[in-house]
């Protein structure tokens, strides 16, 4: 059999797995695991194991479709072409937003803000980070200089305590559980902070099961415990940080006390301490965090919170330490570092930087829309539903589809519905497609090259196994020929992905050093990598931080409830997350035939002590509402739930937990409070 392997990254999370696809007759058939890969050492999750399945489904889009009379027809690239930059030359920039996406290589992602910087004039441009861990950005940004996992993968096997908070990392990022699952053979503690007993939890030698919301009040309970039996990390502090006396004053008022906390959180004192004991005398205590600390009207300040534990304890800058938050999807971390943020240009420079403007309009040779921050993905829905001033006509959705992803998802279709002119780039029809004027056919990971960036800043090369379906073409060709159809066509003449990762290597000092050759050669490099002869940085911070004066700076953080809490007649918390076998809006994973039978719809999962009291059983169908409104969804009684707690996975559009969510948003990093909204639950 004439068979070809061709290696690549998994599409799915942030591990960035190396796997091969499996080529017969120009069609991928299957796919082997990357053996001497860095991450995964050659084994894959059931996700990772079954990313084929969806690239050869029947619905995948091929040809250009254009709305007219409520249907759409199918049309010509160049009519469909000639039809968007004739649109999108009509708005002024204050009108026009777009969407970029973390499922996109990095190449696509710097054009996506390139394109809407030079071409457009507009600085609404932002991706789905805002979702998951804007937070993160600011942040740790604010601490430490710059918002990214601080140590590796690898690593983390090298942990004497992991302390995992808000990550259900075994089912999130089972490659990254796999090296706690090491440290702990070799006898690390693990310690798991999550309202829902996870798998992850029942792999803790101490769980703490606390409430939704109560993050700070938890670590900062730690904290003052720390300082009172005196094994903060003096030396540490003294030399790396500022900032600490008020962080100190800040923990140890009387609020914070094992009493208080205890009650605020629902975690018996006892557990509170020994957590903070473990952190504070081990040698070596990775810190791993993911959305259950970041989707919160708070959520920057507790990525902050999270910072302060670990420069109080001194976990930074060596093996085995660090914060380590795991982004969730492919290229979250790529989109972030390549500038498709509203906020910020390649290289984490702020948008109102002028040097930062002067040198992106130097090399791309084209004045540019600078000094001001645009509207984030949460802020275009905002304007759009009427919540927030602004003048959006128009939205440029590449692979991402807000119509299951934003929270608060009635108000989403209102606003959506109200755009005079929608273009959606997808593989598939999703739920957003439908709404849109024009559909572009794009092409899958599997079907372009390009680089992802993973959880742990390695830059890895993916690779065309196969050619895009009927019409379908990569999203970077599709961005060029709308920039050239509006006057862009030298600025946008790319010949390959290669081509546009040189420029961003030109406007990105982390990836400075970086090149395909060099990519290809070392199965990926880590940033910082400013020059060409610089390997790669393995872990951060380890001389000093990333901030103007080289110091980690401690940023108190105070307590305060989230935006919605439990009343007489919402009596319950909502949280909502991933489940195992699917991902996000599961337009790619509900197509897998085998991830779909594992799962084949949504659920809310319900304390069996709560259900009592509600009068429900176990696989009923029951009523969820909150304010916003009310789904129907399969219940599942377990114990492995809070009291007082309910969860809903987010994937499932006929069970859509997002109908529920609030879309209070962190004043800071713009991110919604999926985590925590008041809701009732009534039998069906
Ligand atoms: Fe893919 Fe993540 Fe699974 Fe690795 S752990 S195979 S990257 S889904």
């Amino acid at each position: 059999m004439n068979l070809e392997y061709v290696p690549t990254i998994c599409p799915y999370c942030g591990c960035g797995c190396g796997i091969y696809l499996v080529v017969k007759d120009g069609r991928i058939i299957g796919l082997e695991p990357w053996k001497e890969h860095p991450i995964n050492e050659g084994k894959v999750c059931i996700k990772g194991n079954r990313t084929h399945e969806f690239i050869n489904s029947e619905d995948r889009l091929r040809k250009p479709l254009i709305k007219e009379k409520a249907k759409f027809k199918e049309t010509s690239w160049d009519e469909a072409i000639k039809t968007i930059a004739g649109k999108f030359k009509s708005y002024s920039p204050d009108e026009i937003g777009v969407i970029s996406s973390a499922k996109c290589t990095n190449e696509e992602n710097y054009l996506m803000q390139k394109f809407a910087r030079a071409v457009l004039k507009t600085p609404n441009i932002d991706h789905c980070a805002r979702l998951c861990h804007a937070s993160t950005v600011v942040g740790l940004g604010q601490t430490f200089g710059a918002g990214a996992m601080t140590n590796s993968i690898s690593d983390i096997e090298e942990s004497k305590c992991v302390f995992i908070i808000g990550s259900n990392t075994i089912e999130q990022h089972p490659l990254i559980a796999r090296r706690v699952i090491r440290a702990k053979a070799k006898g690390a503690k693990v310690i798991v902070a999550d309202p829902r007993y996870t798998p992850t939890a029942k792999q803790a030698d101490l769980y703490l099961q606390f409430y939704s919301g109560t993050d700070i009040a938890l670590m900062n309970g730690m904290m003052q415990v720390i300082l009172k039996k005196g094994l903060e990390d003096k030396e540490f502090i003294k030399s790396r940080t500022k900032d600490f006396d008020k962080l100190k004053e800040e923990v140890m008022k009387d609020r914070y006390s094992l009493e208080t906390v205890s009650k605020l959180t629902g975690v018996v004192g006892e557990d509170i301490e020994k957590a903070a004991v473990w952190i504070a005398e081990s040698e070596a205590t990775a810190l791993i965090y993911s959305m259950g600390i970041t989707q919160h009207t708070v959520g920057t300040e507790n990525v902050m919170t999270i910072a302060n534990l670990q420069m109080l304890t001194g976990n930074v800058g060596r093996a085995g330490t660090g914060v380590n938050p795991l982004r969730g999807q492919n290229n979250v971390q790529g989109a972030c570092d390549v500038g498709a943020l509203a906020e910020l240009y390649p290289g984490y420079r702020r948008v109102t930087d002028e040097a930062a403007r002067k040198r992106l309009e130097e090399v791309w040779g084209i004045d540019i829309a600078g000094g001001k921050i645009g509207l984030t993905v949460t802020e275009m829905m905002d304007v759009l539903a009427g919540k927030m001033d602004g003048n959006l006509k128009a939205l440029y959705i590449m692979g991402e589809n807000p119509m299951l992803s934003e929270p608060d998802l009635k108000e989403v279709e209102k606003g959506l519905r109200k755009l005079d002119f929608l273009v959606v780039q997808d593989i598939f029809m999703t739920e957003t497609a439908e709404l849109a004027n024009v559909v572009l056919p794009a092409s899958c990971w599997a079907e372009k090259d390009g680089t992802f960036t993973n959880t742990s800043r390695r830059v890895q090369r993916v690779r065309k196994a196969v050619q895009p379906p009927g019409e379908a073409r990569e999203d970077w060709r599709i961005i060029c020929q709308i920039a050239e159809a509006m006057g862009y066509r030298e600025q946008f003449s790319y010949e390959s992905a290669e081509a546009i990762f040189d420029e961003i290597a030109k406007v990105t000092p982390q990836y400075g050093g970086m090149n395909y050759e060099r990519l290809e050669a070392a199965e990926g490099l880590q940033w910082p990598c400013p020059t060409a002869d610089h390997p790669g940085t393995k872990w951060l911070y380890s001389e000093k931080f990333s901030t103007d004066d080289g110091l980690g700076h401690f940023k108190p953080t105070e307590y305060n409830p989230p935006a919605e809490v439990p009343d007489s007649e919402y009596p319950l918390i909502l949280t909502t997350g991933r489940q195992y076998f699917h991902w996000h809006t599961g337009t790619m994973t509900r197509r897998s035939k085998t991830l779909d039978s594992e799962v084949k719809t949504g659920y809310v999962e319900i304390n069996e002590e709560d259900a009592e009291e509600f009068g429900i059983r176990d696989r009923e169908f029951v009523y969820v509402s909150t304010r916003r409104g009310t789904i129907k969804a399969m219940a599942k009684v377990t114990r492995d739930i809070m009291k007082g707690e309910i969860f809903l996975p987010f994937h499932f559009s006929e069970a859509a937990a997002n109908v529920l969510t609030n879309n209070a948003l962190d004043p800071l990093a713009k991110i919604p409070e999926f985590k925590v909204c008041a809701a009732k639950i009534e039998k069906g």
